[in-house]
């Protein structure tokens, strides 16, 4: 099959079109022909190099396609059948992915990550991973939907347990997580407040549902959220920007309130004042992925068309590299998706 594959991390230059083995359909699995595979941030970071990654490498999180193959121990899939894949991987047997806490399994990671990915034309899957989806979405929306929705979801629902009623800050509006936190927080009946960098993206934001809209260039977000919560503050921050946006980001929480970080765009360290924290009784809260249950809770609501993917450029899988040049310039607003 045709895939791309890293054998050395840097640049876009590093992404190369090559032939490689079909994948083997395990007993155990489903195999699946990649139909779009969506990027997200960590497809840079992995090019760039994370620990842990082994060389070549296929990278690429989110899948959907048509199932080619289903292994003999397998139940409950046919050949045709239109799929998503979980974007993780874990080894299903150990207390906590029984427990259905699938994230905190000591072989979680994300697919793409420290096991090959699907920028490729086929990929085998175990069955608890792929997951069929309705005839309404398409291939591409479809692989825009997991990474994102299930880590939005984990971030609001499983670690900052929010409610109706709250108001809460969604950090860059363009993003996946952006788009996917904006409408969960508008499901939650919540009052969103969220930043976007230039006219289109706001308007963009608008259009989500996101009652203000802050121009995170020309406004300081701190202060457009005091005056949009008089004074108030909000009950929880989705931050995944890092170091550009975090003190904004802890000002802007109201007294116990909750900043849950899923990422670090911009850099891994920043800076905490503990007697601002304290005294605020403020919570940071990590939050990695999600659990399989989250991934199927979120899907119903993504499948009932209540919940929506935004799809912003697709790419051929050959153009890998124009796609990760295009998604480093971050003029996109909504997933980047690549068609083997
Ligand atoms: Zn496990």
């Amino acid at each position: 099959m045709k895939a791309v594959r890293i054998h050395e991390f840097g640049g876009p230059e590093v992404l190369r079109y090559e032939d490689v083995a079909d994948p083997q359909c395990r007993k155990d699995q489903v195999l699946v022909r990649v139909k779009a595979c969506a990027m997200n941030h960590l497809d840079i970071w992995v090019r760039k190099g994370l620990p842990g990654v082994k060389l070549p490498h296929i990278l690429g999180s989110d899948i959907a396609g048509e199932i080619v193959e289903v292994g003999e121990y397998v139940s409950g899939f046919k050949v045709g059948q239109r799929v998503l894949l979980a974007p993780m991987h874990f080894c299903n047997h150990c207390a906590k992915c029984t427990a259905g806490l699938q994230n905190q399994c000591r072989e979680y990671t994300v697919v793409g990550n420290l096991v090959d990915g699907g920028n490729c034309e086929l990929i085998a899957a175990p069955a608890v991973r792929v997951i069929p989806i309705p005839d309404a979405l398409d291939f591409n929306q479809a692989a825009s939907v997991p990474l994102v929705f299930l880590t939005a979801w984990h971030m609001l629902v499983g670690r900052a347990g929010i409610h109706p009623g709250q108001t809460v800050l969604v950090l860059g509006a363009n993003s996946g997580v952006g788009i996917a936190g904006i409408q969960l927080a508008k499901f939650f009946n919540c009052r969103v407040i969220t930043t976007a960098g230039d006219d289109r993206k706001m308007a963009k934001a608008h259009e989500l549902g996101a009652d203000h809209v802050i121009n995170h260039y020309k406004q300081k977000i701190s202060e457009e959220v005091r005056s949009i919560t008089n004074k108030e503050g909000v009950d929880i921050v989705l931050e995944h920007v890092g170091p550009a946006t975090w003190e904004e980001s802890l000002k802007s929480l109201k007294l116990g309130g909750a900043l849950v970080t899923c990422g670090a765009t911009t850099g891994p360290h920043v800076g905490i004042d503990l007697r601002f924290v304290y005294s605020r009784q403020l919570s940071v809260l990590g939050s990695y992925m999600g659990t399989m249950g989250e991934l199927h809770e979120a899907l119903k609501h993504v499948f009932s068309g209540t919940l929506k993917p935004v799809v912003d450029r697709t790419f051929p899988l050959a153009e890998a590299r124009q796609a990760h040049e295009y998604m480093e310039k971050s003029q996109m607003f909504g997933k980047i998706v690549l068609n083997p």
